[in-house]
């Protein structure tokens, strides 16, 4: 339903985060006509693609008044996906020849994403909207019964003061604030720990014995970083699917879960193995995290729940003042920001519209209802289900998977707000990409030749 022209409106928007997603944001913010602040504590846009060698103090990250170190990329990172389906879909992510410092690979390195991003903000003047070294302390509703919402900041210089904007959108990211696989055992087994978040380089596992524990992403790459320099790596893997026997480390083995750990430095899998290992790498994800914002309890994240949420975006009772960039996770991230992104800005501007409140609730409501028929815990909410990760829900079949895929759910926000949805090289180029092979998959492909071309060809309709 679009109303008339002379009904859309333009909002005075915060955006909390300078990140991949803030960054769209900000630019489809704009383009729709509002009036944009963004937050940003770091002193550039790119957020966790900021690389730092420094780590927290407290290798867990227990500690909750610890100083938060914002990435957690590591020196060798580079991307999980190819370089074409990654991009935004109007500024592609290509290969730059006319500058040999940056990194051609179809796989890039991590700085070549952060020159990227940099790239897109110079090119949106996107600097201009942003305040940096400024960290978003509290959001609340400005008054009560009020639609407008207070937003009070501290910049690095110690200065503190508060704004009222007619909405706030969220971009913080979520791969921040680790979470820990609870181990039998743990307190008194004598080795190091370190959780993915703390990881920057293999050189002090130097000839150790290491357990990585998870074996998606951030598991399979940072246990084979390792390899290259440690005694033997094993890995403690929830679901087999994802990992077989590495063709290339011979010191890399796989198991299943940990069952205990002893105070003799020793663990047990839970098929009776042992090993007697120096340090623990917790690979085993992240929490939602949202402490600058209070709701009156309207949004609340349990076991990694961030809801009520209409579609991952807007809790409806505070929608459209408030929302969410970026929460589903085991998608193509920049295009899934692009599109949430202009979903937001057209309903701000009244051009699009939604459901009531109570439709908003009865859709969430049927989703955590089907969610639970289904057995897929709550911490899964935000997983787009693509048929591929299926193994990693027990109980769930195949075609039940696709009831939240990715390409359902770019589907449908590209036609509420009348854009286009995902092409189809790049669904397809994801799709072969997330069935890789671990040890080679950055550097030896050869599957998808076509795809790239369409991808091109599409590409030429933009400024590189
Ligand atoms: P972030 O990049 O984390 O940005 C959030 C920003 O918000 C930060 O700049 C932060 O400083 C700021 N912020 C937070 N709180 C406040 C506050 N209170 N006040 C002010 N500012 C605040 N995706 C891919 O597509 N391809 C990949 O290869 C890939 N690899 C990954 C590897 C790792 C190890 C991880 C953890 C993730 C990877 N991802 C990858 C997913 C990644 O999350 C997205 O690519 C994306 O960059 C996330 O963007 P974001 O803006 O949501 O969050």
């Amino acid at each position: 339903m679009t109303p008339p022209p002379n009904s859309i409106s333009s909002r005075n928007v915060a955006v909390i985060g300078a990140g991949a997603a803030g960054l769209v944001a900000a630019r489809e913010l704009r383009r729709e006509g509002h009036t944009v602040t963004a937050f940003e504590r770091q002193k550039q846009v790119g957020g966790l693609w900021v690389y730092t060698p420094n780590v927290e103090p407290d290798s867990l990250n227990i500690d909750p008044d610890r100083t938060i170190v914002h990435s957690s990329i590591y020196q060798s990172l580079r991307t999980n996906l190819p370089r074409e389906c990654m991009g935004y879909s109007d500024f592609p992510f290509v290969t730059r020849p006319d500058d040999e410092t940056r990194d051609p690979r179809r796989y890039p390195d991590h700085r070549e994403v952060m020159r990227y991003l940099q790239d897109f903000a110079k090119e949106f003047d996107i600097d201009e909207m942003i305040r940096f070294e400024t960290e978003v302390l509290r959001v609340e509703p400005a008054a009560e019964n009020s639609r407008e919402w207070r937003v009070q900041f501290r910049s690095s210089n110690g200065v503190s003061g508060e704004d009222i904007f007619d909405a706030v959108v969220v971009c913080n990211g979520h791969f921040t604030e680790p979470r820990l696989a609870h181990i039998p055992g743990i307190e008194s087994w004598p080795g190091k720990q370190i959780h993915s978040h703390n990881y920057r380089v293999p050189d002090p596992f130097k000839d150790q014995v290491v357990i990585v524990i998870g074996n998606q992403s951030s598991g399979s790459d940072i246990s084979r970083d390792i390899a290259t320099l440690a005694k033997e790596v094993h890995i403690a893997a929830k679901s087999d699917a994802y990992e077989k026997e590495s063709s290339i480390y011979s010191n890399l083995h796989i198991h299943p879960t940990i069952d205990r750990v002893y105070a003799d430095g020793s663990v047990v899998f839970q098929d009776g193995k042992v090993v007697f290992a120096d340090a623990i790498v917790h690979c085993t994800g992240y929490k939602y995290c949202f402490p600058f914002l209070e709701t009156n309890g309207y949004v609340t994240v349990e076991d990694n729940r961030v809801g009520p949420l209409y579609k991952h975006v807007f809790p409806p009772a505070l929608a459209p003042g408030l929302s969410f960039i970026g929460l589903p996770s085991m998608a193509l991230q920049f295009f899934m920001f692009e599109i949430q992104s202009k979903w937001v800005a057209s309903v701000l501007s009244g051009r699009v519209k939604l459901p009531s409140e109570d439709k908003m609730m009865e859709d969430v409501i049927a989703f955590y209802a089907k969610l639970k028929s289904l057995g897929i815990p709550k911490r899964f909410t935000h997983f787009l289900t693509d048929p591929q990760w299926t193994p990693m829900f027990e109980k769930l079949k195949p075609h039940e998977a696709v009831l939240i895929s990715q390409t359902e759910y770019f589907n449908w926000i590209a036609e509420q707000c009348g854009c286009s949805s995902i092409e189809r090289w790049r669904e397809e180029q994801y799709n072969i990409a997330i069935k890789k092979d671990e040890d080679t998959f950055r550097d030896d492909w050869d599957d998808d030749d076509q795809l790239i071309e369409e991808a091109y060809r599409d590409f030429a309709r933009f400024k590189p």
